[in-house]
């Protein structure tokens, strides 16, 4: 088969990996693909929302699959468009994505059909939404409607950051119109834990577990990030606990789906936090996560194609997927500044030198034969091991051997396993 990928990060690149292990596929592309991605498929320069290029491109190179990895062109309706063109698309449809698309209606949909989440009210205009927020107290969570880049959530510590985040949204309109409307959620407390699971419509098959790092700096101080690190399993986090989250919450989140007309079909990520009172719901994203593909993919045994075209063909039920029990700790390289504005185009020194972890990049580019710094997280170094302890130290080892200028990174990346 010939399978086009569409994305450039970190994740695309773990994508690739996996899809290019499959010996089904003859030939793989991706538009745009980044400096790594480079070494295993055919990059190709077409940017994500150029849908009548993409679609043009797939028809031309008689492409049997294209899948669609990002949330911009998920939310935009690329699989739609895809669809129309007779071209054979792996993702959710528009009207189904919009349950990352839109916090509004994922929390409508969460509160129809009472799947545990955050209390929360929204607003579609900044007074009565202010005047709500001057009737709660801090901490509280204001988080802009639309796609932000993952920055349209402002934990606010204090009533002052709450209102500053308020009208930066919905009177700056830093968001553009995803700060069209808000939600005002309650904050809650616990461990993080990301649950990403195969979706055919009404069949969920769980992924492994993971857990991200969104702050910058060691022991979740600073700013949030995309996310700095990734570990799977999660040893410390006992299997009743996802299988209760399965059972409240992300079962019945595709189930609701079904019953709404918006069938989900691909990877559906549930953002879930493990409460004092159960498993509550923080986000869901219609993709796979971004650096949590890059532990959970390392960690899956069954050709990833196979499960891909089991979902299009609508037999996830009777499709084995099999994961292995190494576990993988994967650390993110960012470039200096970041979160902030960073600089671009450093040279990368030192990948020749890897010797254990996979290495995916995120931010790079091939400048006259140099591979060189092209984004704000760089690359992400996966160690695989036996256990976390050994898996770390793999990708720790692999991160002392890559060099930049002022590269940045966590020294803690799953430490609350250990711990
Ligand atoms: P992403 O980049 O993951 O898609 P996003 O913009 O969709 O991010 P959320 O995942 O909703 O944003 O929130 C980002 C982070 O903010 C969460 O991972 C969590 O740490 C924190 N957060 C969000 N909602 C709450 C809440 N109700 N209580 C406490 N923390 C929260």
């Amino acid at each position: 088969m010939r399978v086009l990928v569409i994305g450039r990060g970190g994740r695309e690149h773990a994508i690739v990996w996996a899809l290019s292990k499959s010996p089904k596929i003859s030939k793989l592309f991706c538009a745009p693909g980044n400096g790594g991605i480079a070494g295993l498929a055919e990059c190709v320069p077409i940017t994500e929302l150029q849908f009548d290029e993409i679609s043009t491109f797939a028809k031309e190179q008689a492409i049997d699959l294209v899948m669609v990895a990002p949330d911009d062109p998920l939310a935009a309706g690329l699989v739609d468009h895809l669809e129309s063109k007779g071209i054979e698309a792996f993702g959710p449809r528009a009207n189904a994505a919009i349950i990352e698309g839109s916090k509004v209606f994922m929390k409508e949909l969460l509160k129809k059909y009472s799947i545990p989440t955050a209390a929360y009210e929204s607003f579609d205009s900044y007074e009565p939404a202010l005047a709500y927020l001057r009737s709660q107290t801090a901490p509280i969570v204001i988080k802009a409607d639309g796609l932000a880049a993952g920055k349209g959530v402002t934990v606010a510590q204090t009533m002052e950051e709450a209102e500053a985040a308020l009208k930066d949204i919905m009177v700056d309109q830093v968001f553009g119109k995803s700060g069209a409307s808000v939600v005002i959620e309650e904050f809650l407390t616990g461990q993080e834990m990301s649950l990403l699971a195969f979706v055919d419509g009404s069949t969920v098959r769980l992924m492994v577990p993971s857990q991200d790092h969104k702050p910058v700096f060691d022991n979740d101080k600073g700013p949030n990030t995309g996310g700095m690190g990734t570990y799977s399993p999660l040893p410390h986090i006992n299997e009743s606990i996802v299988q209760e989250a399965l059972k409240n919450i992300v079962q019945p989140t595709a189930d609701a789906m079904v019953a709404e007309g918006r069938p989900f079909k691909g990877v559906l990520y549930a953002g879930l936090i493990l409460t004092p009172n159960g498993v509550k719901t923080i986000e869901f994203n219609a993709r796979f996560g971004d650096p949590e593909t890059q532990v959970i993919l390392p960690r899956l045994k069954t050709d990833l194609l196979d499960i891909f075209l089991a979902i299009n063909n609508g037999t996830l039920a009777e499709q084995p997927i099999e994961w292995s029990e190494d576990a993988a700790v994967c650390v993110i390289v960012a470039s200096p500044g970041y979160p902030a504005a960073y600089p671009k185009g450093l040279p990368i020194t030192g990948l020749d030198q890897v010797q254990d972890s996979l290495v995916f990049h995120a931010g790079t580019a091939i400048e006259d034969g140099q591979i060189v710094t092209n984004g704000g997280r760089v690359l992400g170094i996966t160690g695989i091991g036996k256990d976390i302890i050994e898996a770390r130290q793999k990708a720790y080892a692999d991160l002392d051997r890559i060099h930049f200028d002022g590269k940045h990174y966590r020294t803690d990346i799953a430490m609350k396993a250990l711990k």
